[in-house]
């Protein structure tokens, strides 16, 4: 699955620095864990077949249900998940008699056993109990319980229930569009027992059989292709029926009613289509291009090829997350999949071309080959935004995707440093914490550790292992375990150890060299980004070591052991990286003669993955008060001639969180001064032919002319207007390119005329990326009645429920917006959290990490321990220690930034 917080807004890299601060990720240390809600066991499920009948206009549905399973001994009752559905009746038939005929069944392969269908005919009645069926409504869970035990081996159960197609965007639930309703699922992690009473642990896979029944004007889309589709039960009606799926985890089912217009192609053999309500299907042939790449593509990295029949990827109006990998049946919320070809924005299709590729990946790891169970989601998670960057960068090399993930790496380093992070692979037991362990831990510290071991054993060595670990688990389950001893075998290295440092334990390392003229020293300890504050539990992380692959630039890899005290590499080498192609999970601490040296030769001698992780490591030693801010000044203005956009991005993203964490008004109009003079010239230099490659150029004015107008040149600004009037006025700009950042800026001093306009674009804009653009926008005014007119907009029904968190956390994180919008998620908490899904609860309350504030701090603790949210107690706890974080660094820092600036101005 691809989180929404990635798909909306902070996905697009520049945007994401831009709104630094906002505490997307979510990690901490639980406490007070609610009782488990595991199933009790002893009762595996083989095959399902659905029928389900959804009746789109009363919001409603009926399903028919048989479950095939086989119980390991003799018992009266059986237990499994349903959640708001109203289960009408239950029927157990066994395979044969009442006594166990067949003691020995107790493996979860066929072997031996007659197929049920050969025993069990769907009209014999004769050998049918009926259940009674108690429902816990806390657990999720429903259990049958019979009069007459049921004996050991192969039963089918046969359920009849009915449903409700809800408005909450999970289990089986109602889209809109101006035009009809839509009926569509999303079940990771635990909701398709909203859909179908089902064994909903991803462990207990099994084959589907659906068939739907649906209105004539309607079309069906699920998992497997269709194998027949004819008229009736009823007039009016039509039923569809889907061929048997491979065995798999319920969480991937997927099926769709509506009305889906496709385009078309084909890749290796298999069937492809990207389909989106009808008004949108010219948007789909970007992302068409990508699957087909992308298939091919994996085919051969995996050596195992899509197993299924054809692949649908489909946008659905109203979606929570980014996208999700249902087998066969991959979903997306509109503007993760659809993009114009030929005028789209590069950032929405990197965006595109990225979640195609981290959904793809999906299926086969997470469809194919599955974890056990939650704790070792990061084998879904880490893999498939690993394999994104790696697939995006080999379509488009030019779009700079290895840079993004340096910026990832860095920002994801510095939440890990923080006292309440938690290991990749860690405890979860309920839904809530199932949902909250979706987070840049899961997601992008294993993509990040992932790569820093594939660039050490080597990229063939790494697919070998991959290979290996995919055939040996296909169709089953996995572990860590599984995955690491896989490559541990086929490399000879010790995969396993290094993995098990940085999955089972928490925060990142950080090595410290130095140099003594005969050897290079090294040091390595867990970094904590402010150990100073007092009272910090476990500050330091004494005695918390790693087995780290140390890659020095132009040098081979080697391990730091715990026992390591100096680099094999010796101090000959004047110049010494030590973290080559920013591949390495671990910050970096030189000495000071060693970091200047770097620093002189930073634009000729370091790649720009390099660049960015020079930058964050200096970043990171200046908030954990090692080094002054002023030093780190330094640095940005050392790469003001910097050509790749992503490293300047890096740098002016840090200038604007220190104007936002740092400054004091007037030094903020200092700090706006120096940027004016220092980047003012080089933004004029790029208007005239330089060599750049033509996205790179683009990204690289969009980056600078944004840092220019934030910093209040009139220049700049005045352009900004023009463009943004163009745009609103219904016309093209002369540079599209700089569209949203004209806007940006454009808004901030907007009155109420503009406001109208742009609250229009955002109503009727049908291209979803233009549309996002301007809701974006609409937070971006400052003046306080159209800040208040944007929250309630955000909190009203003409935003749909999937993007109205999205406003209240940019206005939360901003500093010029952030009070008012504080002040009105504590007044209007109710009308917010009935709204939409919980989720979205945990990412406001991830947003108000941003503050910076003792009082705030308080507030935030106080609110939130009278409007508890289950799937937040983490991230509440990382968002506290976040403000805590940011106290600390403005006291100690800002005097530092004074005296810097006096300095400058003395200059
Ligand atoms: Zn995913």
């Amino acid at each position: 699955m691809e989180v929404n917080f990635r798909g909306l807004g902070a996905m697009r890299i520049w945007r994401r620095l831009v709104v630094a601060g906002v505490a997307v990720g979510i990690a901490g240390v639980a406490t007070g864990r609610v009782e488990a809600q595991r199933l009790p066991g002893g009762v595996r499920p083989e095959h399902y077949s659905l029928t389900i009948t959804p009746d789109l206009n009363a919001a409603t549905f009926a399903g028919k249900e048989t479950i095939d399973v086989v119980l390991d001994a003799p018992s009266t009752a059986i237990t499994l998940n349903a959640a708001e559905i109203e289960i009408v009746s239950v029927k157990a038939t066994a395979a044969g008699n009442w006594q166990n005929p067949q003691g020995d069944i107790g493996q979860t392969t066929n072997a031996g056993v007659p197929p049920l269908s050969a025993v069990v005919r769907d009209d014999d009645s004769s050998r049918a109990q009926s259940a009674l069926v108690t429902l816990d409504e806390k657990k999720e869970q429903a259990t049958f319980t019979f009069v007459q035990a049921l004996p050991a081996g192969r039963m089918r159960l046969a359920i009849e229930y009915k449903g409700i197609l809800n408005d909450k965007l999970r289990g089986f639930y109602l889209s809109k569009t101006k035009l009809r309703r839509y009926g569509v699922t999303q079940f990771e992690s635990t909701d398709a027992r909203r859909a179908f009473p089902s064994f909903d642990e991803p462990a207990l896979k099994a084959t589907f059989d659906m068939t739907l029944v649906v209105d004539a004007g309607n079309t069906a889309i699920s998992n497997m292709k269709i194998v027949s589709d004819t008229a009736g039960p009823v007039v009016g009606k039509h039923t569809v029926v889907f061929a048997q799926t491979p065995r798999m985890s319920t969480y991937l089912v997927a099926f769709l009613v509506g009305d889906f217009k496709c385009s078309e192609g084909k890749s290796d053999g298999v069937p492809i289509r990207v389909c989106a309500t009808p008004d949108k299907v010219g948007l789909t042939h970007f992302a068409l291009d990508s699957a087909k790449q992308t298939l091919h593509d994996y085919n051969q990295y995996f050596g195992i090829k899509y197993p299924l029949a054809k692949l649908d990827l489909v946008a659905v109006p109203d979606f929570e997350a980014g996208a999700m990998e249902n087998f066969g049946c991959i979903t997306f919320r509109e503007a993760t999949l659809l993009v114009n070809k030929r005028d789209g924005s590069l950032p929405a299709k990197k965006e595109v071309a990225e979640t195609v590729a981290h959904e793809m990946a999906h299926l086969w790891l997470g469809d194919i080959v599955t974890p056990a169970w939650w704790d070792n989601l990061w084998l879904n998670e880490g893999f498939a935004t690993w394999m994104e960057t790696k697939e995006a960068e080999k379509e488009h090399p030019n779009w700079r995707f290895e840079q993004d993930a340096a910026v990832v790496k860095n920002r994801t380093m510095d939440e890990d440093a923080g006292r309440t992070t938690r290991p990749i692979q860690a405890r979860v037991e309920t839904p809530a914490e199932i949902e909250e362990s979706f987070d840049d831990i899961a997601y992008d510290k294993a993509g990040a550790v992932i790569a820093m071991v594939e660039n050490w054993v080597g990229e063939e060595t790494f697919r070998k292992g991959v290979q290996a670990y995919v055939a040996a688990h296909e169709y089953g389950n996995a572990t860590a375990e599984d995955f690491w001893n896989a490559e541990t075998e086929v490399s000879g290295l010790p995969v396993d150890v290094v993995m098990r440092g940085f999955v089972q334990q928490p925060g990142v390392p950080v090595v410290t060299l130095s140099n003594d003229g005969t050897s290079v020293p090294v040091t390595q300890r867990r970094f904590i980004l402010s150990g100073a504050v007092s009272g910090a539990s476990g500050a330091g992380g004494a005695g918390q070591l790693w087995t780290i692959p140390l890659c020095i630039k132009r040098a081979s890899c080697q391990l730091l052991t715990p026992q390591t005290q100096e680099l094999q590499e010796g101090p000959a080498e004047q110049f010494l990286y030590a973290n080559g192609g920013d591949k390495g999970y671990y910050r970096t601490e030189y000495a000071p003669e060693q970091l200047k040296t770097i620093e002189t030769h930073a634009e000729t001698a370091l790649t720009p993955p390099e660049r960015i992780g020079l930058l964050g490591d200096e970043w990171a030693l200046m908030r954990a008060g090692q080094a002054p801010v002023g030093d780190f000044m330094g640095l940005v203005l050392a790469v003001k001639q910097d050509p790749n956009a992503t490293v300047m991005e890096n740098a002016l993203g840090r200038v604007t969180a220190i104007e936002t964490r740092i400054a004091t008004d007037a030094d903020r109009e200092r700090l706006d001064g120096v940027v004016r003079r220092e980047f003012g010239g080089v933004y004029a230099g790029l208007a005239k032919g330089d060599g750049l490659e033509m996205e790179n150029r683009e990204a690289l004015r969009a980056t600078l002319f944004t840092a220019l107008g934030q910093a209040g040149e009139p220049e700049v600004l005045a352009e900004a207007l023009t463009d943004t009037q163009t745009l609103l006025a219904g016309r093209k700009p002369t540079d599209a390119a700089m569209a949203d950042a004209a806007m940006a800026l454009t808004a901030a001093k907007g009155d109420a005329a503009m406001y109208e306009k742009m609250l229009r674009l955002a109503q009727s804009a049908t291209d979803p990326d233009l549309k996002q653009d301007a809701l974006r926008t609409l937070t971006r005014f400052q003046a306080p009645e159209l800040v208040v007119r944007t929250l309630e907009y955000a909190v009203s029904d003409k935003v749909r429920s999937q993007d109205s968190w999205t406003l209240i956390a940019q206005l939360l994180s901003r500093r010029e917006t952030q009070d008012a919008a504080w002040a009105f998620v504590q007044q209007h908490w109710d009308e917010i959290a009935q709204r939409a899904a919980e989720n979205s609860g945990t990412r406001i309350v991830a947003a108000t990490g941003a503050f910076c504030s003792v009082e705030r701090r308080d507030e935030v603790t106080s609110f939130f321990a009278a409007h508890p949210i289950a799937s937040a107690r983490r991230t509440l706890a990382r968002s506290i220690d976040s403000i805590d974080d940011c106290i600390h660094l403005r006291a100690a820092q800002e005097p530092e930034l004074r005296r810097w600036l006096d300095a400058q101005m003395a200059q």
